[in-house]
This record gives C-alpha cells, structure tokens and sequence, in this order.
C-alpha cells in the first residue's frame, strides 16, 4: 500500500490513522487471500477431474479404458449384457510398413467408427494395441451385439486415407453374453474365446461364445505355456527326412522336422503346435533352437551320398522371418557350426513369400548374400502361390502332398505337369512332397519331377537311425561289390 495525501502536501498520519490503515490492510490480504485460495480450489477439482478421467479413458481415443469397462461391467448387470471384444486383422503390418504414427491415425478412426455404430448409452473401449470393446446394456440374448457386429465389419473395412495412401483393414469380433450372476472377468475371458475362434475361422468375422469353446482355448492356453518352457527343459527334438532324386534313388537331402513331447498331453504334432508358437511369437526362439540344432547334427555327419554332401533343409515360419535378427541370426549359426552355407535351404510358406514387409526384405537379401537357398513349401495349397514363385527369389518349390496323391492309378496328371512346366520356366527345382507309393514315384519320373520326398522312401526318423540305415544299406552294397 502506498497511502499519500491527494494534494500532495506534506502530512502526518496520526496514531489513530495507523492503526485504521493497518487494519483495512489485513482485510484486505485476507480477501486477496481467499480469492487466491478459490481459484487454486477451483484448479484442484478441475485437476482431479482431469485425472479421473485420464484413469478412466485412452490417451489416443479418447475412449473408455479396460478399469472403467470393468467398474461399468460391476455396476450394472441385472438387465443383461453383452462384451464384443474387437481385434483389427494385421494391424502389425500397417505399423511396420507406414510407421506408428499412421497406425495411431488409423486407431483413432477405428475408434471414431466405433462410436458411430452403437448407441449412446453403449460403452465403446479401448483396451489396448489394436484391441477394442463394446459393452451393450439390456442386450441378454446378444441380439443386439450380433446386430452392432455386422454394421462395425462393414463400418471399419471402409477405405481409410492415412499417410497419403488408400488402407482397409479388417476385424475379428468375439461376443459373449451374461446377466449380472457372471462375474465380468468371465464375461470378457467368453468373448475372448469367441475372439480368438473368430481370427481361427479365418478372420474378418465376428462368433458368439458357447460353452463347449472353452476346452480348445484351455488346451491352446496349456499348448502355449508349455512351449515356452519346452526348449529350456529339452522337450523338443528333431527328426529328419530324407529328399531323393527321383532317378536315382540317391538321397541327396534331409529336411530338418520339429518333435515335441508334452508333459500332459504326450506326443504333440508340429501342425497342432508350431501355429501356436507363431501366434505367441515363441516361434523366434523354438526356431533359433531348430536351426541351431540341425546345422549341427548336419554339420558332423562323416561320409557323401553318390558323391556329394547331404544338403539340410529347414522349415521357417513367416514370423521368424520378420525378426529383424534372422539374416544376422543364420548367418551366426552357420559361422559357429561351421556350416557350408550353401549346404542349408530355408524353406519359406506363400504367406513369407507374398509379404511385402521391409525386414523381410533385407532378411532375404542378407541370406542369398551369404549363399542359403529358399523353397517354397506347400506350393499349391494357397491361394497365390503362383504369384509368391514369380515376386520371390526362390530356388526351388515343394509341391504339396494334395497333388501328388491325386497321381495314383493313371488318373489326371495334368496339375502336376502344368506346374512342373511352371517351375521349368522359372528356372527353379522341384520337390514332390508325401509320395506314398510306388505308381505315384513312376507317373512323377515320367512327367520328369527331379526330387522327391515321402514314406516311399523312408519316413522321418532320427539322425541316429538314419545313419544306421545309411551304414547298412552301404554294407550290404560293399558285400555285393565283393561277391560281385
Ligand atoms: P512340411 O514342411 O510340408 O513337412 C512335410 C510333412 O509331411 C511332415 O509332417 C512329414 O512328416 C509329412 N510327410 C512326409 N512324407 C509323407 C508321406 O509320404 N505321407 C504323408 N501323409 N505325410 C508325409 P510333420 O512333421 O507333421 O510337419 C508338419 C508341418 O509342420 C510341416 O509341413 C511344417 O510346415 C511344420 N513344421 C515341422 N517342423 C517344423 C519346424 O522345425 N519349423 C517350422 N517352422 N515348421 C515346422
Ligand atoms: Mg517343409
Ligand atoms: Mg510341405
């Protein structure tokens, strides 16, 4: 405060004044005081608003979060609900080929469609990554959410325009439907195994739960966890089958087949786990193992089939591709077993093959640098694997056992021949997978299919039995040589 007299003349305050100005002072502090208070009051609950929300909603969407969805899911429950879990179809391959912040522009759209197709008083949610919700109140039979489902494939596989460019994606839907007796942690675990029979079915579509889904989800869950523990406790092994050129009979290659022996569940089939590993991503390490392995065991065999060195095929899955270590990752296996580089073909699936993924890319090129061969396995089965031949830089093809078993008893051979003929064209070898018997051997030397492979010729066993074979089979030629 400055206190001053108006007419500028000079004047004494007296006492009385003094303790008057003091006194209007203090009030006056004190009211600056309270204003004060208010406002930081005001900013306090504006801020404790913010943060309630900011725990209850996604950063990028703006949408509801798994807590709320699970406080919302508590609260109400007497009417009956249904949960649709939403997952986007190949989201990862969006990220990886335009960059995360396309993928956040094309969550954020997802996000906006979602809202668009449900009613106000449904709770859209982002659970995270490319995983979203809906929960539907007075919805007990799920008719609704079935309804709800259908109008949100059609509203997300629209064209979306991010980073300049036209992209579609798809969505798997999983639905479950409870009254309040079903706790909401069961709820969502129901339209999990809907979600996840949804992707299995071939995805871009959305199933109910029911009941009897959940023992094919608990094995995958056992499945799962026991892979991840199945190299660390030596549950894995490999078998190996030998490849044969057709003409000769001569084995001129083994391919390298995984093994696994589950506690509980006993002998498991390659078919039954490696898609597993592939989804869990437990596949980067199984294969690591694989290739480690075979190099290895291939590596010390001793001796030459008619002259040559046995050649060691690996199957790799697409997901192993993708790592950006598998170039670097062959590369190591090789150096420390001390294997010929040119003795090793990977053999790669259509889906490899189509894949127009950067790091793949530069895996395949730092694997034909360094001399390892590429085959297409399975050719035939896909959709495309024609186009795959052509786009990829592939040796060699293995024509799936399906067209081979169509070569008994003279029936049409012209499927084979055509992509007999396609191979030729290419300039690539071809391998007939799963010959059984001896008429389907005699049509494929006919046609002029170089290699083949199948329990004609042996079936996949361990390398220690292969080499007994191979021991006595050169026995009983040198005893022949000798008597001869
Ligand atoms: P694939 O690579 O096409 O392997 C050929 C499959 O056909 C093998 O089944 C083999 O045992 C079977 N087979 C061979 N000859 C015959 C025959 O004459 N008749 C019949 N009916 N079948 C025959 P397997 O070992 O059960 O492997 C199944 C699939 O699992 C493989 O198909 C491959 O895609 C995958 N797989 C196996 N081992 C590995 C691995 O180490 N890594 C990866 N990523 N995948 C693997
Ligand atoms: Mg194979
Ligand atoms: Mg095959």
């Amino acid at each position: 405060f400055v206190l001053a007299d108006r007419r500028g003349g000079v004047i004494e305050f007296d006492e009385q004044n003094r303790r008057l100005f003091t006194l209007l002072a203090s009030q006056v502090a004190i009211g600056l005081q309270n204003a004060q208070m208010e406002r930081s009051l005001g900013a306090l609950s504006r801020l404790e608003e913010e943060l309630r929300h900011q725990a209850h909603h996604d950063a990028l969407t703006g949408l509801a979060n798994r807590t709320l969805m699970y406080t919302v899911l508590a609260r109400h429950g007497e009417e009956g609900r249904s949960v649709m879990l939403i997952d986007l179809d190949d989201f990862k391959t969006i990220n990886d080929s335009l960059g995360h912040a396309a993928g956040d522009e094309v969550l954020v759209l997802v996000a906006d469609r979602l809202r668009s197709e449900v009613h106000g008083s449904d709770l859209v949610v982002r659970l995270g990554g490319d995983e979203f919700a809906v929960v539907l109140h007075g919805d007990p039979l799920g008719q609704r959410a079935r309804h709800a489902a259908r109008a949100i494939e059609i509203a997300i596989a629209a064209p979306m325009r991010v980073a300049g460019r036209d992209v579609e994606i798809g969505c798997s839907i999983g639905i479950a439907v409870g009254a309040g007796d079903l706790a909401p942690t069961a709820l969502i675990r129901n339209a999990d195994v809907a979600m996840y029979a949804a992707k299995h079915d071939g995805k871009g579509r959305h199933v109910v739960f029911e009941p009897g889904m959940d023992d094919a989800a608990r094995e995958r869950l056992q499945i799962i966890s026991g892979l991840r523990s199945a190299v660390g406790r030596a549950q894995l092994s490999l078998v190996y089958q030998p490849i044969v050129e057709l003409a000769s009979g001569a084995t001129v290659a083994v391919e390298a087949l995984v093994r696994w022996e589950h506690d509980e569940l006993g002998p498991l089939s390659p078919d039954r786990f490696i898609p597993l590993a592939e989804q869990s991503g437990l596949i980067v390490g199984i294969g690591r193992w694989i290739l480690e392995h075979a190099c290895a065991e291939v590596a010390a065999l001793t001796g030459t089939h008619a002259g040559r060195q046995l050649e060691l095929h690996v199957n790799v899955s697409p997901r192993q591709i993708a790592d950006p270590g598998f170039g670097a990752l062959v590369e190591h296996v090789i150096d420390s077993v001390g294997f010929d580089p040119a003795r090793l073909v990977l053999e790669v699936t259509e889906q490899t093959a189509l894949s127009k993924s950067e790091t793949v890319v530069a895996n395949v090129e730092q694997l034909r640098a360094i001399g390892v061969r590429l085959a297409l396995d399975d050719f035939g089965t896909g959709y495309s694997s024609v186009a795959a031949a052509h786009r990829f830089p592939i040796n060699l093809i293995k024509i799936d056992q399906l067209f081979i078993r169509t070569l008994d008893d003279g029936s049409d051979s012209s499927l084979v021949r055509a992509i007999l003929a396609m191979a030729d064209s290419l300039g690539l070898a071809s391998v007939a997978e799963g010959i059984e018997t001896a008429a389907q051997m005699e049509v494929l030397v006919r046609l002029g299919c170089p290699y083949g492979q199948g329990y004609l010729f042996a079936r996949p066993s361990t390398m220690a039995a292969l080499v007994a074979t191979w021991a006595a089979i050169a026995a009983t030629h040198d005893a022949a040589m000798v008597s001869g």
